[in-house]
Order: structure tokens, then C-alpha cells, then sequence
């Protein structure tokens, strides 16, 4: 029996529990993880660990000893298969039960896979194994076939560029950062890996990805085909909200959740890339991949267990290194129908402002911190700004190719 389990070890399951303990919680904390490693963080590893840059014992939150001492018991590679909410019961795979007070779901994330064979040439980038894999292949190759343009396989390029690959992106959609990004900001990210020797095949699915003796070979859907030594493929991820679907609770993209982070059944919260919150800022509901969105609900989880709830009125955040280009975005950018740009291109110094209804809805930043925190504090205090004051240059969006 735990007064507070929780389902997944990554970002949000982790500062959930240490956010209790800081919170002097007193009632028993235990963390079920799939994993064999106590939670460590995820961005460095399509970044930094990579190269070699960020060592592997700094990737971890805290150490074990920090569990031990806390008292957070973390199980780890336990996977939990089932939830009884009647019960208030969750199933591990190996049969055993553990009943709770409270339960709090963070299972994250599932990758979407195009393949079905696991192979050490064919990696999928969600876990720090994975990411070892990774760090070999790229000491060892001389090519790298990358499908999808979205924010991981763009780090991955990068780094694979800087450590001297020839690197080619197959990308479904007619541009790169499709769902993630603003059409200017993903023009300019493209030039800027094509400058560094990154080739672009845009419009173009890779059908069919197999080992070969030496490498491996993609079949794309122009007919064509690549032979690189090996592939990465960050093609998106869904919610991994499979155990809470099954047991009744409410979801659709997610995990449906309120402001306080609690599903429909009053013991049972859930934070993080498996949740699907609602934000009174923007009266709508968002499913978030992000480190400050699970940090943020994580803390939500925490202040209702014990009692001081928090009012949540944060502005969804995010960022991507990539060469030394350092891209940070405020605010969701998408239906905003004016954009302002503020700085120079060409000085690789400046930032996208978006605009919906004269209002400014999200800044897209480029190596710009100060536009970055004076544009998320907008945001966040919702103060009017014109966008004439935002700007250099006025442009509107259908100027944009
Ligand atoms: C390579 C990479 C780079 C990233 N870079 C950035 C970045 O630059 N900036 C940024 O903001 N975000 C980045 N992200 C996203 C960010 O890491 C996630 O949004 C964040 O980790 C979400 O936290 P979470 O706790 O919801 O999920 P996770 O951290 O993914 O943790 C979920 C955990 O639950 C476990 N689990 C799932 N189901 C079960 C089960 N049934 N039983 C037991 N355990 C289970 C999983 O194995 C996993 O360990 C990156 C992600 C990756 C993979």
C-alpha cells in the first residue's frame, strides 16, 4: 500500500515525488518504473550526451541514495499493466498489486514506429539506451538517414553534422517543424542546416526501412532510394494513456484532466506528455511534450495532494539547441494570423512574434534570450502590445514563402 503512487519515472513522476518531500509530506511515496535507471532527464540526450559533451551521471534528477533517504521507494523495471479504480489498485506485469491513497499517472509518451524489426542500425530516440546506441553509431559511421524533421531528428542531424557525417532528413511534410513551429522560423532553421551541409528531401516518406549487411536501406515514396549506414526516426509520439483509457478514465489525445491536474476520479491525477490539460488562458485544451509542461504539472499534482492548491496561468514554453543556433518559444503559435519579426536573419539574432486578433499569442526566439523573456512575460500578464512595437520589419504572413 502507498498513500501516493505513481505510475512512470520520468520528469513529471519524479518531481512529483520530490516536490512532496520538499512539501514535508509525510505519507509513503513509491514510483513504478519501466525503466532500469532512476529518472534522469531526456533533452541532453538527442544533444549534448551525444557528443560527449554532457556526461552520463548528470542526466539523473537526483541519486539513489537521495531516493533512499526520502523514502521514495522506486521500482524499477516494474511496468504497471492495469488500474482498478474501484479497487484502487494498480497491476504490475509480474502479478503483483500495489493499492493507493492517491494515484498519479506519468507515463509520457509512446513512439509512433514505422518499423517493425528492432535493429542496433534502426534507432528510435526516447530513452537514455537508446541514446547509447546512438552515441556508438555516429563514433562509427560515415552517413546517417534521418526520417522526420521534427525537433529530435533536427538535433540529431546537427550533432551528426558537427561529428562529420553525411547527413540527409526525409521528411513527410512539404516543410520541416511542421506541428512544432512557425512556417518562418522552420525556413530559416532549413537554410541554416542546409548551410552546414544537411540535405533536405522534403515531401518524400520513407516506405519501407530494412538492415542491410552493411547499412541500411530506405525505400521512399519518389520511387528513389538511400543506402546509409544507419537511421534515426523521430516521426511524433501519442499519448501513453493506454492503462488509464482502460480502466474508464476519461481521455481523447491524452489524458483529460483539470486545471488542478485530476482526472474524473477524485484519487487519480496524471501530469505530463500522457495528459491533455485544459488552459482557462487560452480556453482550449492542449496535449503538451515538453520539460517545463511536465515541471509545471508536476508541481499542480504536488500542491493538491497536500492540500494548497495552486492557480496555474504559465505560459507553455519550450526549447531546441541545434549547431548554436538556440531556438526557445513562448506561447502556441498556431492560428495566429499576423507575424512580426523582431531583429535581423541575418545576424542569426531575432524572433518570430505572433499575433492573433491584435493580441500576442507566442514568440519563436533565435539566439534572442531578452525578446524571449519580454515576449513570454507579455504573454503571461496578457498586456497589450502593438505589433509595430514588436518589430523591425512588418510582415505579414502571406509574404512568407
Ligand atoms: C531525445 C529527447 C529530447 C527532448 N528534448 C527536449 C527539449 O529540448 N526541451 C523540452 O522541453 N522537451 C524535450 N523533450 C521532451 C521531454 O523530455 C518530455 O516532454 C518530458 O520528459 C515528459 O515528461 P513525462 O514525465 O511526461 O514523460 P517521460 O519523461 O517520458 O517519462 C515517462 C516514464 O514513464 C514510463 N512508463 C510508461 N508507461 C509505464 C508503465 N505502464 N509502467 C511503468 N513505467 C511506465 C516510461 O518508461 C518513462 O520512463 C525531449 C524528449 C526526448 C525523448
Amino acid at each position: 500500500m502507498s498513500d501516493v503512487l505513481i505510475i512512470g519515472g520520468g520528469q513529471a513522476g519524479s518531481m512529483v515525488a520530490i516536490n512532496l518531500r520538499k512539501k514535508k509530506f509525510e505519507g509513503s511515496i513509491s514510483i513504478i518504473t519501466e525503466e532500469a535507471s532512476y529518472p534522469y532527464q531526456r533533452p541532453p540526450l538527442s544533444k549534448g550526451f551525444l557528443t560527449g559533451k554532457t556526461k552520463i551521471e548528470s542526466l539523473f534528477f537526483k541519486s539513489e541514495e537521495y531516493y533512499e533517504k526520502n523514502g521514495i521507494k522506486v521500482l524499477l523495471r516494474h511496468r504497471a499493466i492495469k488500474l482498478n479504480t474501484k479497487k484502487q489498485e494498480v497491476i504490475l506485469e509480474d502479478g503483483r498489486s500495489i493499492d493507493y491513497k492517491k494515484l498519479v499517472i506519468t507515463t509520457g509518451s509512446n513512439l509512433n514506429k514505422i518499423t517493425s524489426k528492432e535493429h542496433k542500425r534502426i534507432i528510435y530516440l526516447n530513452t537514455l539506451s537508446n541514446a547509447i546506441e546512438l552515441q556508438k553509431q555516429l563514433k562509427e559511421s560515415k552517413s546517417v538517414g534521418i526520417v522526420g524533421a521534427g525537433y529530435i531528428g533536427l538535433e540529431v542531424a546537427a550533432t551528426a553534422k558537427k561529428m562529420g557525417l553525411q547527413t540527409t532528413v526525409f521528411e513527410a511534410e512539404k516543410r520541416i517543424m511542421q506541428r512544432s513551429a512557425s512556417k518562418e522560423i522552420s525556413n530559416f532553421i532549413k537554410s541554416y542546416h542546409e548551410k552546414m551541409g544537411v540535405e533536405f528531401k522534403l515531401n518524400t516518406i520513407a516506405e519501407r526501412i530494412e538492415p542491410t549487411d552493411k547499412g541500411v536501406r530506405i525505400d521512399l515514396s519518389d520511387g528513389k532510394g538511400s543506402n546509409p549506414d544507419f537511421v534515426v526516426i523521430g516521426v511524433g509520439v501519442q499519448a501513453a494513456s493506454s492503462i488509464a483509457e482502460d480502466a474508464g478514465l476519461d481521455c481523447s489525445n491524452g489524458i483529460l484532466v483539470d486545471e488542478n491536474c485530476l482526472t474524473n476520479d477524485k484519487n487519480i491525477y496524471a501530469a505530463g506528455d500522457c495528459v491533455n490539460y485544459y488552459y482557462s488562458r487560452y480556453g482550449t485544451r492542449h496535449r503538451l511534450e515538453s520539460v517545463q509542461n511536465a515541471i509545471d504539472q508536476a508541481a499542480i499534482v504536488s500542491s493538491s495532494i497536500v492540500g494548497e492548491p495552486i492557480l496555474y496561468n504559465s505560459t507553455p514554453w519550450f526549447w531546441s539547441d541545434q549547431y548554436d543556433l538556440k531556438l526557445k518559444i513562448a506561447g502556441l503559435s498556431q492560428e495566429c494570423d499576423l507575424t512580426v519579426i523582431r531583429g535581423k536573419t541575418e545576424e542569426i539574432k531575432f524572433s518570430a512574434c505572433h499575433f492573433k486578433e491584435n493580441k500576442l499569442t507566442a514568440v519563436e526566439c533565435v539566439n534572442d534570450q531578452k525578446t524571449f523573456m519580454l515576449g513570454k512575460k507579455l504573454i503571461e500578464t496578457e498586456s497589450s502590445i502593438t505589433p509595430e512595437a514588436m518589430e523591425n520589419t512588418l510582415t505579414n504572413l502571406k509574404d512568407w514563402g
